[in-house]
């Protein structure tokens, strides 16, 4: 089967890219007040998808006032149980719509529709459900006290963990639906309500989910959905006085803006941002898995992963054997449009992108890299990228210290291993690192030794609605998944009384 056609997808799809998309405040589909609406485009061609209504500071402020007023109403009287039902209902409706969201996304941000259909749209189906079920699990502590100035009192203490109130939450476009599922989840288990504003590029999948969720039957203004740019409607969302907390995926330069944006109501803040992840391959691998798991670590979702395995260390007596792998596996990539069943790599999400990942392969070539495949964009029209290895780097190349969020790993041998943890750690980022090895001693010692938020051993890019994920150092604060991501959306209040 070849590339389907706009007007062979499915008819629920295609109705939906008919229409004007509008956004979701106070459970009601809405213009924007400006009544200004921008396009979204079809990656792999260039061409006009859909056109979203455009919000800016005058939405996001009725997105708030209904967020404060559903927190303050039905949605904090509901019962821990009640809540938990809804978003577990929420997911189901997900996989009950695993096609229309699959060419959705695929769509709007390029990504094979089997991958869309494998992975993006079933995880968020799962983070749903993983996450209803904390709803009725948010437990504080009795805790003795040994009041000094009180000896012979005897007081009963606990603690309880409360929502924080209203969040903002900005998404990227890499994952659409995930990352919307990933910040969703969490903030409505703990009973919490959002404003969320998706990526400019992909705003598609999540005024689907907000179909959704009045579908689910969610209280009005719990979750509102507000299309927009990041220069407005973002920033907007970002300095708002009236949001309690602010939780920001994309890149390392405005996680920044909005920490500052945060300071006026000192707001909380948690952040996922980029990556520069050390892949390492020693030479008692087995190298028949690693290959492919080093080449699918950077190439999967075209490299536009921020935890992608971009930097590749490989013990230099197999650094051939593993270049000349990954090379093949990179020429064989088939390339193309989203909806041909054939492709394996999409285009990029933009054009913006395409330029973004080009400049860094001619400041490679510029200073001396070699490519052992690819290192050009695709000629004609859509936003596609060769997928690249590069060799003869050196450490201070831009190409090996900046995250280029693309299709594009640098190969680096490596003769000592104990030269290996500080070259790995040698980044401004710490988001994700992979080991291959059959020593599992190794193996350990070395997960112990990096600074990464995430370390994968024989394996790569393997995700779960339980498992932890967010980065060290520049690569953010807190983290998504897993119970440690209700830290994001809980305060702590301690209860003390005399008895
Ligand atoms: P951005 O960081 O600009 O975008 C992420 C989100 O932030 C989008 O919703 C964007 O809105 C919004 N945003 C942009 N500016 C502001 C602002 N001033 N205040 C509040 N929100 C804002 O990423 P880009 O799309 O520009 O990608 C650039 C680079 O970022 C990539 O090359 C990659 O290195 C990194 N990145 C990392 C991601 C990750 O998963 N950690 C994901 C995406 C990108 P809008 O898009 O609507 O303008």
């Amino acid at each position: 089967m070849g590339t389907i056609s706009l007007a062979q997808v499915d008819p629920r799809v295609a109705s939906f890219l008919e229409k004007p998309r509008q956004m979701l405040i106070n459970g009601k589909w809405v213009d924007a007040v400006s009544g200004k609406t921008f396009p979204t485009y079809d990656p792999s061609t260039g061409e006009v998808l859909a056109t979203v209504a455009e919000g800016d500071r005058a939405d996001i402020d009725l997105a708030v006032k209904a967020a404060r007023k559903a927190f303050e109403g039905k949605w904090r009287k509901m019962s821990p149980s009640e809540r938990g039902k809804l978003i577990w209902k929420l997911g189901d409706l997900i996989d009950a719509h695993v096609e229309e969201f699959a060419y959705l996304e695929s769509l709007d941000n390029g990504k094979p529709l089997t991958i869309a259909r494998a992975a993006d749209v079933p995880l968020a189906a799962e983070l749903f459900r993983y996450m209803a079920g904390w709803a009725t699990k948010l437990e504080g502590n009795t805790i003795p006290l040994s009041v000094p100035y009180t000896p012979s009192a005897k007081y009963l203490s606990y603690t309880l963990r409360e929502p924080v109130g209203v969040v903002g939450q900005i998404i990227p476009w890499n994952f659409p639906l995930l990352m919307a599922a990933w910040k969703l989840g969490p903030a409505l288990a703990t009973g919490c309500t959002v404003v969320l504003k998706p990526a400019e590029q992909t705003p598609l999948s999540a005024l689907k989910l907000g179909e959704l969720i009045l579908e689910a039957g969610f209280p009005e203004g719990v979750v509102n959905i507000v299309p927009g740019y990041g220069e407005t409607a973002g920033a907007a969302l970002a300095a708002h006085m009236d949001v309690d907390k602010i939780a920001f995926t994309g890149s390392t330069e405005v996680g920044r803006l909005i920490v500052n944006a945060a300071t006026g109501n000192l707001k909380r803040v948690s952040l996922e941002l980029g990556g520069k992840s050390p892949n390492v391959v020693f030479k008692d691998a087995d190298l028949d898995k690693a290959i492919p798991g080093a080449a699918s670590a950077i190439f999967f979702n075209h490299g536009q992963c921020c935890c992608a395995g971009s930097r590749l260390y490989v013990e230099k007596s197999v650094f051939d054997q593993v270049v000349e792998g990954v090379a093949d596996y990179a020429k064989k990539i088939k390339v193309g449009p989203g909806l041909d069943s054939a492709t394996e790599m999409g285009p990029l999400v933009s054009l913006e992108q395409q330029n973004r990942v080009c400049s860094y392969l001619e400041s490679g070539a510029a200073q001396g890299a070699k490519a052992a495949a690819g290192g050009h964009k695709v000629s004609g029209k859509g936003y596609f990228v060769e997928p690249t290895v590069l060799v003869d780097t050196r450490a201070d190349m831009k190409v090996v210290q900046e995250e280029i969020f693309g299709p594009v790993v640098v190969a680096m041998p490596f003769s000592d291993p104990a030269e290996l943890v500080p070259r790995a750690n040698d980044n401004v980022y710490g988001l994700a690192a992979g080991i291959w090895t059959r020593d599992i001693s190794k193996a350990h010692r070395m997960a112990d030794q990096i600074a990464a938020g995430t370390v994968w051993i024989n394996c790569y890019n393997i995700f779960d609605a339980a498992l932890p994920f967010g980065g060290y150092k520049q690569s953010g604060w807190g983290r998504e998944m897993g119970h440690e991501v209700l830290n994001n959306y809980t305060q702590t209040k301690a209860v003390c009384a005399r008895i």
